[in-house]
């Protein structure tokens, strides 16, 4: 993922000067919003890229301090609570306090997430532990890892990298996530390298070559975002919202999210036709080729190459049937003809022959309400 900081360290030097005094004098109560000396001549209006507040500063701190590389704020280094890492890199004193340095912390927010995406995507998606390292890093270390061959070089400004490493057949992950980062956006960057160890190990290896980087990416993206969600601090949230990568794919992938659910998506990327999401045209994401599902040839199951082979007649419903309730007062689901669903969830259901869409929108004990077609329904738990 890559995160233009250098664009925001040039919106900062787009400098309005404003000459508030006379030459020569000083004003008590105009005050640099740096040093807390007087202004003089010169106002420098530099935004905080993260409040987007615009602050005024002295010519002095401009010119001479080193800047925040999360706000860009110039950062007074006479005074402590300010951060600095060994690669160069400066945090200000706010920006230092939210952040994540140190292997057991860094850990510590591995784990979180890794156990959130679990819980949350259980029914999709497993991010397993097994064969993925993670550390923190600086920028230089995360840069070498991110110039691996294969890897888009091009980018300067990076938070994370993953680095698929084979050894005697056995596929490793080393993930490598840039220490100093806010709780968010570390948060935000271990889930998007997560999802990236989840495409490499679960989409079968001819579709995962044919699909788009941009759709990978928006895919992480997507995991990412959901990820956000948990975070309570808005001016970062807001801020990773207006820097979104993958051109344009996050948008497509939030949309589609929206309207067909998580496992319309994996099943997409799985075994999708398209090798990217295009918008406007957001249902070719049913145009899915199943693999055979019993034929696998002898000793070979998981070497065999995708092919596409008509998919495996669904089974055939021909009334939508409540067949089982799996409840918990927290997260009670419903399986709706072999689907299944949580509260609110919508997605599609084999129906007559055809996919139906519908909402679940309350699970009981023993009863669900749904909306198809605009209508609702009560299904019963037939007991057997
Ligand atoms: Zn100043
Ligand atoms: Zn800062």
């Amino acid at each position: 993922m890559c995160f233009s900081l250098s664009s925001n360290l040039r919106a900062c030097l787009v400098i309005v000067i404003v000459t508030l005094f006379h030459p020569g004098e000083t004003h008590a109560g105009y005050l640099c919003e740096v040093c807390g000396k007087d202004l003089r001549i010169e106002v420098f209006l530099c935004k905080d890229q993260i409040t987007l507040v615009k602050k005024e500063i002295c010519a002095s701190c401009i010119h001479n301090l080193p800047s925040c590389f999360l706000c860009s704020i110039p950062v007074w280094t006479n005074a402590p609570g300010y951060k600095e890492f060994a690669d160069g890199r400066i945090l200000c004193k706010r920006d230092a306090a939210t952040c994540v340095a140190g292997a057991g912390e860094g850990e510590r927010v591995v784990n979180e997430v890794r156990d959130w995406m679990n819980r949350e995507f259980s029914r999709f998606m497993e991010f397993t532990d097994t064969n993925t390292t993670l550390a923190l890093v600086d920028r230089p270390t995360l840069e070498t890892l991110f110039k691996f061959p294969g890897r888009d070089a091009t980018c300067p400004d990076i938070w994370g990298t993953t680095q698929p490493l084979t050894n005697n057949g056995v596929v490793t992950y080393e993930v490598g996530l840039l220490e100093g980062l806010p709780m968010c956006m570390l948060r935000h960057t271990v889930a998007h390298e997560l999802a990236h160890v989840w495409l490499n190990e679960n989409v079968p290896p001819e579709r995962y070559k044919r699909l788009d980087r941009d759709a990978n990416e928006g895919f992480c993206e997507l995991i990412a975002w959901l990820v956000d969600e948990t975070c309570t601090e808005a001016d970062l949230k807001a801020h990773m919202r207006r820097n979104l990568y993958t051109r344009g794919q996050i948008e497509i992938f939030l949309d589609v999210h929206q309207r067909f659910g998580m496992n319309d998506i994996v099943e997409w990327l799985k075994y999708g036709v398209d090798k990217r999401l295009v918008p406007d045209q957001v249902a070719q994401i049913n145009k899915v080729v199943m693999p055979p599902t019993t034929n696998s040839v002898a000793g070979s199951a998981t070497n065999e190459a995708f092919t596409f082979t008509a998919p495996p007649p669904a089974p055939a419903y021909s009334a939508i049937i409540l067949q089982g309730i799996t409840w918990s007062e927290k997260r009670p689901l419903a399986l709706i003809n072999g689907n299944t669903f949580g509260v609110n969830e919508e997605g599609r259901i084999n129906l007559g022959g055809s996919k139906v869409t519908i909402r679940c929108l309350t699970i009981q004990t023993n009863a669900v309400r749904i909306r198809i077609g605009g209508e609702e329904q009560e299904l019963i738990l037939r007991s057997r």
